[in-house]
């Protein structure tokens, strides 16, 4: 299959009732360059500039007669169109004659029995020439006919002709710069500028298909000349054709022979392609997978049924998230600009007690306030008796009248069996986070005035498999496609100016409201790499102010002998004092807590005062600061380093206001901490990487490690580690094992995550079974288990049998785990590993 494309461009006429087109010469020039561009569209490119009538002819005929039936023929005149009285359309060469038109110009009738003579099925035309495009029935022509449609000449199979305008304006004449300065005209210049920048591709699929090309460059000469109406008159081409790659998308990470395939008109040969898509998808380049991913979106809403639903099976076992919705990708064939505008890069922050969202506009990234104007929002969400659900701040309120409905800490439950009930209704983690998630969704769109839905969303580094997979289960309920999930440490540092200049190792301590991340980044030569990921994510601000919690507690019952700690208003209404005392107590020496009406006693309603100095604070909490300092130097031990190594240190989380931690740091490292971007690093960060996948920056590569080992259990109910702690991710590893019975006919991998060497004190992730072994002693078969963890550090686990070649494979979700945590194993379908061959020989 080749692309190929003839240009003609008439610039200079012999009849001077045809005056000069000033902007063909240079629209050739541009075109052939852009469409020859092989990291664009590759196309064998003929040009041929001022032919007179007979050399145009003869050029297109041998253009069309020449092609295959792969051949992809993009047909481009750039000349002065003219019509007869009959309306009957004709192109102007070098020597046609005005008077005598008909006779002496290139009829258009003899360019479609070109295309309708060729092999091709997939030809382009485009002509930029005045009269070229179709004209309503009944409107008024400068012709004596009244109701005649130049739709007709251009009609026939396997092609789409798209003209520069409609029959009653002109095209090159019409554009004022087209004469006066020698411009290109403005429908080819956006021909080229919209393959050229990939501003074209509107569906952002990582092509320009000929739709997304029409939909840019009738909007772009719209917005350009008012009265210019690019028209497509004829589209009768099956199935999508593209034209060029986006540049600015990605680099040609397919590679040429799948990309062709991706194209051809065969299902069977787009089949093929999936398959070899499969393997790029399990790329350690994440360029790779990315554009691998591109591609499968393309071939899901492929008109083949059975194309799109292999491309639809692939995508859901690589766990990719939610398919794009088919409603999104019409909307992304409309020449819409207003489609351009909902491609932001959008970063969320999604906390466990604030969550945040950011959008990159205007080259800077802008956190989208609340609905009450704050850069973060509660993540609480209340439900009330009907079912409706309240989200963020009048949700926090709510938690004090109405403390059993309202959720909070919902992060922490991702990944869970922990329900929310309320009014007799059970709630999943996953559904609550997604009503958060959804409310900031809401209120990126009202910020944007478009819709969202490409996202990246950050973690913390030490959130295991299925903690991330409910992450992107939430996000897809909330309407969201995650297109990363992006650690928070490395989002934080992005936020701190990492980039691909600086080479330095980096400490992250990030104290939100319920967790704690420490993490050793090491910068070099563009790659973040994080070293060690540590921390304790059932430690966060909301601990110091359960402390003060517990004091007053003990203190009001000291006093008054009552226990306030069974009362939930009371609970609730002393945890935001808490709180609010806990944030006085950062830029104050001493502060109190004041409840009016806490209670009502035997004697009548009592207050609660309590003033509380920030040594006393800081003494009720020092375990706390103890516990943050081991988890430091746990964090450094990992990493393989010294605290003295640590070249900066950077604070986020809005906890780490709190004085204590700036010196417990400064303590262990020696140095005072970055704290400019407390509190919003890391939605900062979030977006910084979106606006890295969207373009927006040059690409800093990140590299996540794993924050847990991977291992398959052996007969003994021992791991077999496969992917270890501390991995850098996406990787993939295999390992060999082998069966250990004679005849031993199936077999069940068991895969678990976790850093105990015994099976049952980890997590089970996924099992995959595989049966139809050959019956053969016992160590014989040679059993091969893969397991991949990509760039989201989400997990694929394939099982081969060498032998036979047999496969299989799962992506663990988070319903497999849940599936597989509690399901028994049959003994005698165990494994063990396959001694390698050295150590056979030894
Ligand atoms: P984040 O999850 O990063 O939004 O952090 C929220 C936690 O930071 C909550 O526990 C807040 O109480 C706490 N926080 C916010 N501001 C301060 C402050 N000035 N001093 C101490 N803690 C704070």
């Amino acid at each position: 299959m080749v692309n190929r494309s003839l240009i003609i461009a008439n610039q200079h006429y012999d009849d001077p009732a045809y005056p000069e087109l000033p902007g063909a010469a240079r629209d050739a020039a541009e075109l052939q360059a852009v469409l020859a561009d092989p990291d664009i569209a590759g196309f064998e490119v003929q040009v041929l500039r001022d032919g007179t009538a007979a050399q145009c002819r003869k050029a297109i005929e041998t253009f069309f007669r020449g092609a295959t039936g792969d051949d992809l023929l993009l047909l481009h005149i750039s000349c002065h169109g003219q019509k007869d009285l009959h309306n009957r359309l004709y192109l102007v060469g070098t020597d046609t004659e005005k008077a005598y038109v008909a006779s002496t110009g290139i009829d258009s009738t003899f360019i479609s029995d070109q295309i309708e003579g060729s092999r091709s099925n997939k030809t382009v035309l485009m002509l930029d020439c005045c009269y070229s495009g179709a004209f309503s029935r009944g409107l008024r022509t400068r012709s004596a006919a009244e109701s005649v449609d130049v739709r007709e000449p251009f009609s026939g199979r396997g092609r789409v002709v798209i003209t520069a305008s409609t029959a009653l304006q002109f095209s090159h004449e019409s554009e004022a710069m087209s004469r006066a300065a020698a411009e290109p005209s403005v429908f080819t210049s956006a021909v080229v500028l919209g393959l050229r920048s990939g501003a074209a591709d509107l569906d952002g699929d990582g092509w320009i298909s000929i739709d997304d090309l029409y939909g840019y460059v009738h909007e772009t000469v719209r917005r350009r000349a008012p009265n210019q109406t690019p028209t497509r008159s004829v589209a009768s081409v099956q199935g999508a054709l593209y034209l060029a790659r986006n540049v600015a998308a990605r680099p040609q990470h397919v590679p040429g022979d799948i990309r062709e395939a991706l194209r051809s008109k065969l299902p069977w040969q787009r089949i093929g392609a999936l398959h070899e898509l499969e393997n790029l998808l399990g790329s350690w380049r994440p360029e790779v997978r990315d554009a691998a991913r591109a591609d499968l979106t393309a071939l899901v809403s492929d008109p083949d049924p059975a194309v799109a639903k292999l491309a639809k099976q692939l995508w859901f076992s690589r766990g990719l998230g939610e398919l794009p919705v088919e409603d999104e990708r019409n909307l992304s064939r409309q020449p819409s600009v207003d489609r351009l505008r909902t491609r932001h890069a959008v970063g969320i922050d999604f906390g466990t007690t604030n969550s945040a969202i950011a959008v990159f506009v205007d080259d800077d990234v802008r956190v989208v306030l609340s609905a009450i104007g704050d850069r973060t929002m509660p993540s609480v969400a209340a439900v009330t008796e009907n079912g409706n659900w309240i989200v963020g701040e009048e949700a926090r309120r709510r938690a004090t009248i109405n403390p059993a409905n309202t959720f909070s800490r919902v992060k922490l439950a991702l990944g869970t069996e922990k329900r929310f009930r309320a009014f007799g209704r059970t709630y999943t983690p996953v559904g609550v986070a997604a009503t958060i998630l959804a409310e900031l969704r809401s209120a990126a769109e009202r910020f944007l005035g478009s819709t969202v839905r490409d996202v990246v969303i950050t973690i913390p580094a030490h959130f295991d498999l299925i903690q991330r997979e409910a992450t992107v289960e939430a996000a897809a309920l909330a309407g969201l496609n995650v297109m990363r999930l992006l650690n928070e440490p490395t989002a934080a540092a992005l936020a701190y100016g990492a980039n691909t200049e600086t080479d330095q190792t980096l400490m992250v301590f990030d104290l939100g409201g319920g967790t704690l991340d420490v993490s050793v980044l090491e910068i070099g030569e563009g790659v973040v790499e994080v070293r060690a990921s540590g921390g304790d994510n059932r430690l966060g601000g909301v601990d110091w102010d359960d402390r003060l919690v517990d004091h007053a507690v003990a203190r009001f019952r000291g006093q008054h002998g009552i226990d306030l700690s069974t009362d939930q208003t009371a609970m609730a209404r002393l945890r935001e004092a808490a709180e609010r005392a806990k944030i006085e107590l950062s830029s104050r020496m001493s502060t109190e807590i004041v409840l009016p009406t806490i209670c009502v006693g035997p004697d009548g309603p009592l207050d609660m005062e309590l003033h509380i100095t920030r040594a006393e604070f800081e003494e009720l909490t020092r375990d706390l600061i103890d516990r943050c300092r081991t988890l430091i130097q746990r964090a450094v031990t990992d990493a393989y380093l010294t605290t003295a190594q640590l070249q900066q240190i950077a604070l986020v989380g809005g906890a780490t206001r709190m004085p204590a931690i700036v010196g417990l740091v400064e303590e262990i490292t020696g140095r005072p901490p970055r704290r400019e971007v407390i509190p919003d690093g890391v939605v900062l960060g979030a977006t910084i990487q979106a606006g890295i996948l969207r373009g927006h920056f040059k690409d800093t590569l990140l590299l996540d490690v794993s924050a847990a080992t991977l291992g398959v259990a052996d007969v003994n109910g021992r791991i077999v580690p496969i992917i270890e702690r501390n991995t850098t991710a996406p990787t993939k590893r295999s390992m060999n094992f082998t069966t250990v019975v004679d005849d031993q006919r199936h077999i069940q991998v068991q895969l678990f995550e976790g850093e105990s060497r015994l099976a049952s004190r980890n997590r089970k992730v996924g099992v995959l079974e595989l049966g139809g072994l050959t019956p053969q002693p016992r160590g014989a078969a040679d059993i091969e288990v893969t397991v991949e963890m990509d760039v989201n550090r989400l997990v694929h686990m394939k099982v081969t049998d060498l032998e036979s070649a047999r496969t299989v494979h799962t992506s663990i979700t988070l319903q497999s785990a849940r599936a597989h945590e509690a399901a028994r194993v049959n003994p005698a379908h165990a494994i063990v590993e396959r001694p390698t061959d050295e150590s056979e020989s030894s």
